[in-house]
């Protein structure tokens, strides 16, 4: 027997209860994971509070993120005692997450630890951190160097947002930070963030092109403050956009992309190909600093979930917070 957290819906509620499971209750998946670290993103406290059914079908594990070693395998890509990564792919949603001391996983969906890291690290990163650095990637790939410019991050000292900063920091570029509160402007310093902007000032309506200042952005939030990020965009700068904490709508114009030349690029971690995404998962195992990992997080058990769930979902979560579901 083991551990899990299992979401029900009761009344048109998403209740929570931490209860114990055996492997026959787990779906028929290929690989048995003993979880040793699962996360929590935004969508997971979509999910534990029941906002937005992200949950497909109950009962339910939630949890898009875990780590950990195979206890057994029916593929031959993995065998027991390998260390995995599992983020995305409808886990958490569709099939059972990361909440739970067990899991069962289709191989196809892991990825391997990389060697410089550990499931500890990799869960401090998750989710969260492999969306920054697709984010980054897709900057990159827009051709923004750091002598081009500054880089904005929004919603910047939440989960991705804070992991953005400290490895565009850390890649050499300088980096605006957008914030809504101010007692994080000292960590976000801290992160390598050498400006901080108000949330206020960026959600002012803005004109179809404003002053030209980053030659990149990460967008976590969309919505106003998106519109704004683009009309501030340099010429031939690019816009990865990730994330909907503020909105999902976007209003804005064309004025911005056929005028100076502006991308935005969407940045997807869920369905994120195989290759690409384990060339991310590198790229944060040699370019996130080791200071990182004490930096940006904290971690809880099972049992606080739902009060770290609440949290999220009100804009309150600093950084990452791990999930400890052997604690
Ligand atoms: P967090 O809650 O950790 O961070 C979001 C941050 O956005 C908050 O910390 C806050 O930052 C800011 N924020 C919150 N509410 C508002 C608001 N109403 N208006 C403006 N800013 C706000 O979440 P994550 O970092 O885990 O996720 C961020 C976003 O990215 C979410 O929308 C999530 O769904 C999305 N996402 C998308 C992925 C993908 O594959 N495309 C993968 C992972 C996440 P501050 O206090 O600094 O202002």
């Amino acid at each position: 027997m083991f551990k899990a957290l299992v979401l029900n819906q009761v009344d048109d509620q998403t209740v929570a209860e931490v209860k114990q499971l055996s492997v026959d209750d787990l779906p028929n998946e290929e690989v048995l994971i003993a979880v040793e670290y699962s996360s929590l993103n935004y969508k997971d406290g979509m999910a534990v509070t029941g906002t937005g059914k992200i949950i497909r079908s109950f009962p339910m594990v939630p949890g898009i993120d875990l780590a950990g070693r195979v206890i057994e395998s029916a593929s031959n890509k993995y065998k027991s005692g390998d260390g995995v990564i599992l983020t995305g792919w409808g886990v958490g949603e569709r099939y059972w997450g990361g909440y739970s001391q067990q899991a069962k996983a289709r191989a196809d969906w892991l990825v391997p630890i990389p060697k410089d890291l550990d499931s500890r690290k990799a869960m401090i990163i998750g989710t969260a951190g492999l969306t920054a650095m697709l984010c980054v990637m897709n900057l990159e790939d827009a051709g923004v160097t750091p002598d081009k410019g500054p880089i904005l991050v929004t919603g910047a000292a939440g989960g991705v947002g804070s992991i953005a900063v400290l490895l565009l920091s850390t890649l050499g570029y300088e980096v605006a930070a957008v914030t809504g509160r101010e007692s994080t402007h000292d960590y976000l310093k801290g992160l390598g963030a050498s400006k901080i902007i108000g949330r206020e000032d960026m959600s002012a309506s803005a004109r179809p092109l404003e002053s030209q200042l980053w030659a990149g952005a990460v967008d976590t939030v969309g919505g106003d403050i998106l519109a704004r990020v683009l009309a501030e965009m340099k010429y031939g700068g690019a816009v990865a956009a990730c994330g909907l904490a503020s909105s999902f709508k976007l209003n804005t114009t064309v004025m911005p992309f056929i005028l100076r030349n502006v991308s935005l690029r969407g940045t997807d971690s869920v369905s994120c190909p195989v290759e690409r995404r384990t060339k991310a998962w590198e790229r944060l195992a040699s370019d996130l600093p080791e200071s990182a990992y004490d930096t940006i997080s904290r971690t809880v058990g099972l049992d606080q979930v739902v009060e770290v769930s609440q949290e999220i979902m009100a804009g309150q979560v600093q950084g990452r917070v791990l999930i400890d579901p052997n604690k």
